[in-house]
């Protein structure tokens, strides 16, 4: 039993379901929670503006629920990782806590940083795993090493979780604690990171959970059927809350359960939703299990030879979504303007910025980060290196998404379209998709099926050349 503890925050931001938190209360009289801003950091890793304002907001309503748990929240600027450690340690010294509770972070400088932490601070540091449903490590294949293929690792998973007897309940609510004594430290007055506008998701517990049970009640049992449709508001949008863990993956498939009974009876919905709960955890036990992919390298080594051409016009054409492509532009214009880009069209740009532009998927990763509200490495690297055909179980080099067939399959009367590219409010449905030829907006900067081959040509060079 701890007099007092600290819970140490990251990207766990929520007072429901938070295992450091439980564990802390459970044995300290008294508990801070602290919040250690990091702008330096941030900046290397280019998260978005609209991602900061979302912590900046969700750390706001979070001081009134741990304000009513007798838990004073102390949020400090430490400017980098090397920063939050001595500020930790300052804070330990302030507060004269005994102990420091956090959840496991499992990128690499994060857990070198906790590393560190851990040989400094001179009290014991409770590390909990939350990130992930499953935790990474856990699942391996028959020859007993990680999955590198999606299918199997998510059969694995589900047996998983049906042997824990689907016991991934949410952690009880935090026990009120003996008030605290009030501390003198430099609390952040004014917030130290650009902030874009993320008023459009709600913060604060209630409202999450709102948002989760209203899919789960209301969309999910169509999520099959809508998910790849960007017209429709078919998925659950709550990534941006399981990014900066406002949202844990298990009270999602709590959730799911209670609403729609064990995975064996799961409608083709919810079941489908559920499959991509897995993907996340997947990408993260990919992250942990070979962390060059942390280091900028691509997943599949040999891929490092591909001579990408890298032309800052197409690549300043693609982020501004003046490609011409008008799926590819609605997609991108998306992005800026709402920080958020539906899944079937992060897999259309992707696909056409590395296989119809030869541009470094690395460079689109990074501008993703940039504007994402649900920024998250794991996913992010993940899906780029899926698309760039360099990763684990990636779309095979061969396989281009034509834009023109998807934008006609997954958008069929171009409603999303028209929504983005007003340039082509009046076109009728067969012209809205195809490349433009100048006369509504401007001309498609390459033409597909040439670059088509020359992205065939460039892989299968570099592939040759091992
Ligand atoms: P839903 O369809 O409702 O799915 C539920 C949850 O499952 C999501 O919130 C997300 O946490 C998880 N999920 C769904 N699809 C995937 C996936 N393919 N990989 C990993 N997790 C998934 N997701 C991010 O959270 N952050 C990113 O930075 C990110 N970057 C991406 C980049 C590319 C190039 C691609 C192709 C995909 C990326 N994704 C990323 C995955 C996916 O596009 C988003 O998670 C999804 O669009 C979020 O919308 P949603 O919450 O409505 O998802």
């Amino acid at each position: 039993m701890y007099k007092t503890s600290l819970v140490w925050l990251r990207r766990d931001l929520r007072s429901l379901d938070n295992p450091a938190l439980s564990k802390a209360c459970e044995i300290s009289d008294t508990v801070y929670a602290l919040y250690l801003a990091a702008p330096d950091t941030w900046r290397q890793h280019h998260m978005a503006p609209i991602q900061s304002d979302l912590i900046r907001r969700q750390l706001d309503a979070l001081r009134d629920e741990f304000n009513a748990l007798n838990i004073e929240l102390l949020v400090l600027n430490a400017h980098d990782f090397t920063g939050q450690v001595e500020t930790l340690r300052h804070v330990i010294q302030v507060t004269s806590a005994e102990a420091v509770f956090a959840n496991r972070e499992l990128e690499v400088r994060e857990s070198a940083r906790d590393n560190e932490a851990q040989s400094r601070i001179g009290v014991p540091f409770h590390l909990s795993d939350d990130r992930c449903v499953i935790q990474p490590g856990t699942l391996k294949n028959g020859g007993g090493q990680p999955y590198k293929v999606f299918t199997p690792f998510s059969k694995t998973w589900v047996t998983e979780l049906m042997r824990l007897g689907w016991d991934c309940e949410p952690r009880p609510h935090p026990k009120v604690l003996k008030p605290i004594v009030p501390v003198s430290l430099e609390i952040l007055t004014e917030w130290p990171y650009d902030t874009g506008n993320s008023s459009a998701w709600d913060v604060g517990s209630e409202s999450v959970l709102k948002a989760l049970r209203s899919f789960s009640r209301e969309r999910a049992q169509l999520y099959k059927k809508h998910r790849d449709l960007p017209a429709i508001d078919g998925t659950s949008k709550l990534s941006a809350y399981l990014a900066i863990g406002a949202l844990s993956g298990r009270q999602c498939v709590a959730r799911l359960v209670a609403d729609h009974g064990a995975p064996d009876t799961l409608n083709e919905g919810a079941r489908t939703w559920l499959n991509e709960l897995i993907w996340r955890d997947f990408y993260q036990h990919v992250m942990v299990a070979w962390p060059h992919v942390v280091k900028g390298k691509a997943f599949k080594t040999n891929y490092e030879a591909i001579s990408w051409h890298n032309d800052p016009m197409l690549f300043d054409a693609w982020c501004k979504g003046q490609t011409g492509f008008p799926i590819v532009d609605a997609a991108m214009r998306q992005l800026n303007q709402t920080g958020w880009m539906h899944n079937r069209l992060r897999m259309i740009v992707a696909s056409f910025l590395c296989k119809d532009l030869l541009i470094d998927w690395r460079w689109g990763e990074q501008y993703f980060m940039s504007r994402l509200i649900d920024g998250d490495f794991a996913a992010n690297n993940g899906g780029w290196q899926w698309a760039a055909s360099t990763g684990t179980d990636a779309a095979p080099y061969f396989r281009i998404f034509n834009p023109v067939t998807q934008s006609q399959r997954f958008d069929p009367q171009g409603v999303f379209i028209r929504s983005y590219v007003k340039e082509l409010a009046s076109t009728d449905d067969k012209r809205v998709h195809l490349a433009s030829d100048g006369q509504f907006y401007n001309r498609a900067v390459v033409d597909h099926s040439e670059q088509r081959k020359l992205a065939l040509a460039t892989y299968k060079t570099a592939l040759e050349a091992e």
